[in-house]
């Protein structure tokens, strides 16, 4: 490794790359950083650089929870390891490289708050087990001139939704967003304008899940920088104003066995079905951790095609989880489900290892999958979702705590320390939202991402 690291940074510092960033999401899905000279990449490639215990209990507005017991007092260190494999220099800040980071304790073992070790552990389960997931995030966030002080009195563009029009004036900005997903080595499926207000949305390419999850970071860094050079500031923030549709991170996921794709071809059977009925089954703790701040559950209403109930369907934006069938045209490996209950407050980490967990829950029990539903329940009587088995996701925080604490496997996922921190730090959100109105709490959360 540290041969390797030393080969990459020299290289870099030839190429002009002062300094690497090290980055990381907190338990608020939000990025935190270090930025260390490029000549000491191979010596923290090794022994990392200190930082403190107490990101795993900062709140969304950066004050520190001492509520979880395991994390009580300010004492406490441990090393922020970079990810030399994944390390790439940004296009976008050229004099600067970038990796995830791993948070390991001091002396180099495990660390349970690292939510990348999650991660970790949730991929070699199922590897184990025979199985392999892909994933690819689509990200969804609203743009503004810099120095905005939100996106309703200043939108970035003006529509019509899904216009090229819309994209006109915002054409330095797409243009380098084109070039620096390609130099930075993200797979940018497409991109276009957006239903919601001033809203765009770009998909990466599904990828294996710790790619995918390190990926979504280094994408809204590209995101932010390229916005930045041009100008504007952009807001990935779960909702970003009270009446208009809000900022999904839809994650799309498939298992693989084999080579082969379980959710393909065409409708999921077998173990394809199981792996959807284990998500199904698990959805209001799931969505505690992939859709856990008190903005998300503002977005999470029905008709917004955001995702308001549980069940599933074939194609059904409205669902929580769509099912994308492959075709003869696209192949068995297109099959995939969308998770629409994620957005840029959860930990992508810590999402895609309750997805696997959960998924690969309802393998291992042979879960059968009900019939898909092609319409919106949020349409229906309460009688006939109630006949259907379909149920309200949980709608306020106290409710996604109740599911979160609910799941033995979510649980057993995280580990009793990283829940206990996750936990109380949705708490110290939860108190902040009690003493401000919602468009206090929508503005709070607007830059955060
Ligand atoms: N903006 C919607 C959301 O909040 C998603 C729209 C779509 O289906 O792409 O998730
Ligand atoms: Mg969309």
């Amino acid at each position: 490794m540290t041969k390797a690291a030393s080969a990459a940074a020299k290289d870099l510092a030839a190429a002009g790359v002062t300094g690497v960033q090290i980055a990381w999401a907190d338990n608020n899905g939000i990025p935190r950083s270090r930025i260390i000279p490029i000549t000491g990449l191979a010596r923290a490639a090794t022994r990392g650089v200190g930082v403190t215990t107490l990101f795993a209990v900062f709140d969304t507005h950066d004050a520190i929870t001492y509520a979880h017991p395991g994390l009580a007092t300010p004492a406490g260190d441990v090393r922020l390891v970079p990810v030399v494999e994944r390390l790439r220099r940004l296009a976008g800040q050229p004099a600067l490289a970038w990796a995830p980071g791993r948070q390991v304790a001091a002396d180099g073992s495990p660390w349970p708050y690292c939510q990348r070790g999650v991660l970790e552990r949730a991929v070699a389960e199922a590897a184990r087990r025979g199985y392999e997931l892909r994933a690819g995030y689509e990200l969804e966030f609203a743009v503004a001139p810099a120095g905005s002080a939100d996106i309703a009195s200043t939108p970035g563009h003006r529509g019509p939704a899904y216009s090229p029009h819309a994209l006109v004036e915002l054409d330095g900005f797409i243009t380098a967003l084109l070039h620096d997903f390609g130099a930075n080595g993200l797979g940018l499926n497409q991109l276009h304008a957006e239903y919601g207000l001033a809203q765009l949305e770009l998909s990466l390419s599904a990828t294996d899940p710790l790619s995918a999850a390190d990926d979504q970071l280094l994408a809204r860094q590209t995101i932010h920088a390229a916005a930045h050079a041009h100008g504007l500031r952009v807001s990935f923030a779960p909702i970003v104003s009270p009446e208009v549709v809000g900022n999904g991170w839809h994650l799309h996921t498939s298992l693989w066995r084999r080579g082969r794709n379980l959710l393909g071809p065409a409708y999921p059977e077998g173990a394809g079905a199981s792996y959807i009925a284990g998500l199904l089954r698990e959805l209001p703790a799931l969505t505690a951790i992939t859709a856990p701040s008190v903005p998300s559950t503002i977005r999470l209403r029905p008709g917004y095609f955001a995702s308001a109930y549980a069940f599933w369907g074939v194609e059904n934006r409205e669902a929580p989880l769509r099912y994308v069938p492959g075709s003869e045209l696209l192949g068995p490996e297109h099959a995939n489900v969308e998770l629409k209950p994620s957005d840029a407050s959860a930990n992508p980490h810590l999402a895609l290892a309750a997805v696997l967990a959960t998924g690969l829950g309802g393998v291992e029990d042979e879960l059968s999958l009900p019939d898909p539903i092609d319409s919106d329940p949020g349409t229906w009587t309460e009688e006939r979702r109630r006949e259907a088995g379909v149920f309200r996701l949980p709608a306020t925080p106290a409710e996604q705590d109740a599911a979160l604490v609910a799941s033995k496997r979510l649980g057993e996922t995280l580990g009793e320390e990283l829940l206990g921190a996750f936990r109380a730090v949705r708490s110290s959100d939860v108190q902040w939202a009690a003493e401000h109105g919602t468009e206090e709490i929508i503005a709070a959360h607007l830059w955060r991402y």
